[in-house]
């Protein structure tokens, strides 16, 4: 089938499409680092503030960032849900381009 001109146009007033994909996974994803794996969940903001491991600055209630923990927790799922980190966006992306 041809690749039509229609298909490529979203509707008027609908969502980008990264947007659909984070609503269809509920917002959750594994990654893998060089680290191990890693499931990411993107939230649209907290309560409370937390420290973002990237920078050490505060992420402020309210703002849409990265929860990640451990997929590969040799303690278990609780332990790894229970250490989970609090990052930036555009941290979690950096942190896969340090060395
Ligand atoms: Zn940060």
């Amino acid at each position: 089938m041809p690749r039509g001109r229609r298909s490529s146009k979203r509707p008027y007033g609908a969502p980008p499409e990264a947007l659909d994909v984070d609503r269809a996974l509920g917002g959750r994803r594994s990654e893998s680092a060089a680290d191990g794996e890693w499931t990411v969940q993107h939230v649209r903001g907290g309560a409370k503030t937390y420290t973002c491991p990237g920078c050490r600055q505060d992420v402020t209630p309210g703002t849409p960032h990265v929860v990640a923990w451990r997929a590969d927790a040799l303690l278990g799922a609780e332990v790894a849900v229970e250490g989970r980190r609090h990052w930036h966006s555009s941290c979690w992306q950096a942190r896969h381009h340090r060395r």
